[in-house]
């Protein structure tokens, strides 16, 4: 099924096959100079949908959106450029390259979270390797997909990049057509049905999903900075974040102070200005896990100490102000702990010792992970982003995204006589048999 507007973005993909370095560049400085010049406007949105604080949208959803641009049109024609590589010398007189070409239309389904910034760093990427883009924001946040909508339509030609609000229904409808690309970030739920809709058409697709990132504090850690980062990898976007630490295993010797600390960390800032709860259905669903009736959009955190893995908290991901512990008295118990979930999108240790956190990092897997810091590996775009396992597959962030957004086409070419040609050809004589019995692939 195709409908007229879908059409011309794939021919208007089409033509940008042709373009330079330049002609991206410049699309990408668009959004940059929009950004620029309405961050104001982004700022209200974002706190009329869920009264983020302006301080959490410029540092969460407007600096890394400009830093990934900046970052991307400095580097742009060099990773645009074909990459020659090696070519064996069985196939002399050949030579080969990697040209990095675009792939078409991609369809780019975000999530209410960090409702700016995850659709348009997805955008960029997109962009950045010289595709059209449909963009499908959250239903959730409504001001900010308007706003979202805006910017694309002052920015582009409606063939470049297209924003279409709605639902379930508008993302059934999108996903019946014939994406080069599909990029969600949402709920693992979500993902396994968009997976399933991309399979039928064999659509290539990233998934950047959720997951219980756990985060470890053992003995030798320093405890005053631990309980602040994990306070503020909680506090940011009132903990719906995806890689927000999603329960503590502590250390039985220092659980009492970590806890004091989390607990003054908690009280001091009851009165700070922070995001809310997205709806009243999340709202219930995390005190439901809490077993309490209080506003959880007055307390900054709600700490809960568990004795083990059958606690209500510990059953799916949290994605909001409540942060359960468990206590170990030796590392190897988090054997028994952390790999009864699914690879989570973090993992996150505190400890000055080399042996623990060898042993963390090599006994579980995760999509990224932080020693002695929380959340950071988002904001380096040198380093990919992206979930493994049920927290997701693909990457982007900065050259990665470039790279997940294009077709990496394998081109060689002969430029003088090919000896090797010369070799396969039929007839297969006496010749030749003795040949490969020289060339030792012969017993
Ligand atoms: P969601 O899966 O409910 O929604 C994501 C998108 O899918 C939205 O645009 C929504 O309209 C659409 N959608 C919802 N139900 C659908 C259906 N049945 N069929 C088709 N489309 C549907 O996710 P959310 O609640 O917006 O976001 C929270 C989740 O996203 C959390 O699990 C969080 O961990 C995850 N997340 C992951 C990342 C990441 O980078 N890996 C970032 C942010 C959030």
């Amino acid at each position: 099924m195709n409908h007229p507007l879908f059409s011309s973005l794939k021919q208007k993909s089409q033509t940008f096959r042709f373009e330079n370095y330049k002609s991206r560049q410049q699309r990408l400085l668009k959004v940059l100079n929009w950004i620029n010049a309405n961050q104001a406007l982004i700022v209200e949105a974002l706190k009329k949908d869920f009264n983020k604080p302006p301080f959490e949208t410029i540092i969460s959803e407007v600096r890394p959106v400009v830093s990934e641009i900046t970052y991307i049109v400095k580097n742009l024609k060099k990773w645009m450029s074909d990459q020659k590589v090696k070519t064996p010398s069985s196939l002399l007189g050949h030579s080969s390259r990697i040209r990095y070409e675009n792939k078409g239309v991609i369809l780019v389904i975000s999530p209410w979270n960090y409702p700016f910034q995850l659709a348009i760093a997805p955008l960029i990427a997109a962009l950045s390797a010289g595709n059209t883009v449909v963009i499908k924001p959250s239903e959730l946040t409504p001001r900010t997909s308007d706003l979202i909508k805006k910017l694309c339509e002052d920015c582009f030609m409606s063939d470049e990049v297209k924003v279409e609000l709605g639902g379930k229904e508008k993302t059934e409808e999108l996903l019946s057509y014939d994406f080069d690309h599909v990029f969600f970030t949402g709920s693992t739920q979500v993902g396994r049905i968009v997976a399933k809709s991309c399979a039928e058409r064999l659509i290539p697709l990233t998934l950047e999903l959720g997951g219980k990132s756990p985060t470890i504090v053992d003995e030798t850690a320093d405890l005053e900075e631990a309980a602040q980062k994990i306070f503020w990898g909680k506090f940011l976007n009132r903990a719906q974040t995806c890689i927000a630490p999603d329960y503590l295993i502590v250390h039985e010797s220092i659980h009492h102070e970590l806890l004091s600390k989390l607990n003054k960390l908690s009280s001091e800032n009851k009165k700070s200005n922070k995001a809310h709860i997205i709806n009243s259905k999340h709202h219930e669903r995390i005190q439901k896990m809490c077993s309490t009736n209080e506003d959880l959009n007055v307390n900054p955190l709600c700490i809960v100490e568990i004795e083990n893995i059958k606690h209500p908290l510990m059953q799916e991901e949290i994605f909001g102000p409540a942060l359960p512990i468990i206590k170990y008295k030796n590392i190897q118990e988090l054997v028994k702990i952390i790999p009864h979930y699914e690879k989570p999108l973090s993992l996150y240790i505190f400890s000055k010792n080399k042996q623990h956190i060898d042993f963390v990092l090599n006994s579980f897997s995760s999509g990224g992970a932080g020693i002695n810091s929380v959340l950071l590996h988002f904001a380096n775009h040198h380093l990919p982003f992206g979930g493994v396992g049920q927290s997701g597959y693909g990457k982007y962030h900065g050259h990665f995204g470039f790279l997940e957004m294009s077709h990496h086409r394998a081109i060689i070419q002969q430029h003088y006589f090919s000896f090797m040609h010369q070799v396969v050809m039929p007839p297969y004589n006496r010749n030749k048999y003795k040949f490969l019995k020289f060339l030792k692939f012969l017993s």
